[in-house]
């Protein structure tokens, strides 16, 4: 019989923000890890019982850090669970930790997914992803800016709904209106357009108009944001991408 191995790292996505929001799996991996990894923010947002377990906690530009203290927590026989908000294969930390893993042959990285800020966010605003979307992270920290405006222009030509992730941060202040003047150079100032702030945790917000609207607005790095594409539109103040549907 196989032994079940006892060198174990969680990578695991949390979901948006409430309890309610995260999977089963990943609730199950957190109660049996002896030591839980994230950025500070996100262990604040797990359930009380679980609050007074190890922790490794490091800033938010420290990712790659945090990746290798939890392979080495989990290398010296800990069962670990590093925590990415909403899904941990989305801009989340399964991609660090499975290039560094090679540096840990007898730790089994099992990636655990979770409800991402894009379909949290639709279930808030309406129905916004019901036909083809692209997913832009507005963030130049690791991507260079001008390839980010390449996606957002070809994403803006394909008709795509598009989600935009990392819209804006300090130091990132005009990101939004940079990202909407690209897409205003292909897409009309009407084109439907929301946002919403915090979701799933205490001050939840949201917001519909149209993408010229959307260019006088500013949003923070807990804000994800939804262009439309040429058929969506906003009833009844829930944003509506048509499928093709007979109605
Ligand atoms: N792994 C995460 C994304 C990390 S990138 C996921 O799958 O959701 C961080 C960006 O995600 C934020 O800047 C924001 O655009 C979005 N985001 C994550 N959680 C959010 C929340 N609770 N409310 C609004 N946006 C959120």
């Amino acid at each position: 019989m196989l032994k079940e191995n006892s060198k174990i790292l969680y990578v695991a996505g949390i979901g948006p923000g409430k309890q309610e929001g995260m999977t089963k799996e990943t609730l199950e991996a957190l109660s049996k890890s002896d030591v839980i990894a994230g950025y500070p923010v996100y262990l604040s947002l797990l359930p009380e019982e679980l609050r007074d377990k190890e922790r490794i906690e490091t800033g938010m530009t420290r990712e790659v850090e945090r990746c290798r203290l939890a392979l080495e927590a989990a290398d010296s026989g800990k069962t670990v669970s590093l925590v990415c908000s909403g899904d941990a294969g989305i801009y989340g930390m399964a991609g660090p930790v499975l290039s560094l893993a090679k540096d840990f042959p007898e730790v089994e990285v099992r990636i655990l997914p979770g409800v991402t800020a894009a379909s949290a966010g639709a279930a808030v605003l309406g129905a916004p992803l019901m036909h083809d979307f692209a997913v832009i992270s507005m963030s130049d920290r690791l991507t260079p800016f001008p390839l980010i405006g390449k996606r957002l222009r070809l994403a803006a030509e394909a008709d795509l709904v598009i989600v935009l992730y990392n819209p804006e941060s300090k130091g990132r202040a005009g990101y939004l209106k940079k990202a909407c003047d690209i897409l205003l150079e292909i897409l009309p100032p009407d084109r439907a357009a929301g946002y919403v702030r915090q979701i799933g945790r205490e001050g939840q917000q949201a917001w519909t108009g149209t993408l010229g609207e959307l260019r006088e607005e500013t949003a923070d790095m807990f804000t994800t944001v939804f262009i439309g594409n040429s058929t969506t539109h906003i009833s009844g103040g829930r944003m509506i991408t048509e499928r093709g549907y007979d109605i």
